[in-house]
């Protein structure tokens, strides 16, 4: 696969970095990334993915767009309100992009054979607001194989992990998160700082691209943003030797 005088033009301060070059831009443009939730996070995430030149984006949401979500979910506008999340972020990623080819799926991630779709993707990234949820894509990118990037925000703290589980050993996000935390510990009951979205999901995008391209693998390292502190700090997670999930799966 070659790049069209047009994607020169389009992609060139990409081209022109030592880390990206030609060849980096058609792997961008060969990946194929999965995003599940197309609330605040996937919104920034996808993005700019569709801006990178990534060449297809699969979208997963059930929600349609409401008025406290204008806040911070900023592919959505006023107008948008009531309409289906998936549709609407499909419109605006194409006028973005129109070269990428984006699915969509307006359903519950538990609703659609999630396992079928694994071997179609590259990355997936979790943009997801709930514990039951994340178990369960942890669960199928651990099964597939896949490259996992999960990322949260609550009030003024965000957080962002890599896995790749075709690396043996890897930890997962149950070693991460043993315990199903109250469900109610969300954005709707405790509230969040717009822009946390922004940057937490122009992190996952970043995650991405470094994954696309290779060599820029940090995994399994939680990477902790206070809005407040304006900090960051990372920590190392290894795999639990008791996780319910990638050591001692319950069977069934
Ligand atoms: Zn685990």
């Amino acid at each position: 696969m070659l790049l069209t005088d047009q994607e020169y033009i389009r992609f060139s301060r990409h081209i022109m970095l030592d880390e990206v070059g030609e060849a980096g831009q058609i792997a961008i443009k060969q990946a194929h990334i999965l995003i599940v939730g197309m609330g605040g996070l996937g919104c920034a995430a996808a993005q700019y993915l569709a801006a990178a030149g990534i060449g297809q984006l699969t979208l997963i949401d059930h929600d349609n767009v409401e008025v406290s979500n204008l806040q911070r979910q900023i592919l959505f506008t006023t107008e948008d309100v009531g309409g289906a999340k998936v549709t609407i972020a499909k419109n605006k990623l194409t006028a973005i992009n129109p070269k990428v080819k984006i699915n969509t799926f307006y359903q519950s991630v538990f609703d659609l054979n999630l396992t079928a779709l694994m071997p179609k993707v590259d990355v997936v990234l979790d943009c997801t607001d709930n514990i039951d949820t994340r178990y369960f894509i942890n669960y199928t990118c651990l099964k597939a194989k896949r490259k996992l990037v999960s990322a949260s925000a609550i009030q003024g703290q965000g957080q962002l992990i890599s896995f790749d589980f075709a690396q043996k050993g890897s930890p997962c996000y149950q070693c991460l998160v043993p315990e199903k935390v109250s469900s109610t510990r969300n954005c709707s009951s405790l509230g969040v700082l717009s822009t946390l979205l922004g940057v937490m999901g122009s992190l996952q995008a970043t995650e991405v691209l470094r994954l696309i391209l290779n060599e820029y693998q940090i995994l399994n390292q939680l990477l902790i943003f206070d809005a407040w502190q304006m900090s960051f700090k990372r920590l190392v997670l290894t795999a639990d030797p008791e996780c319910q999930c990638c050591k001692h799966p319950i069977k069934g």
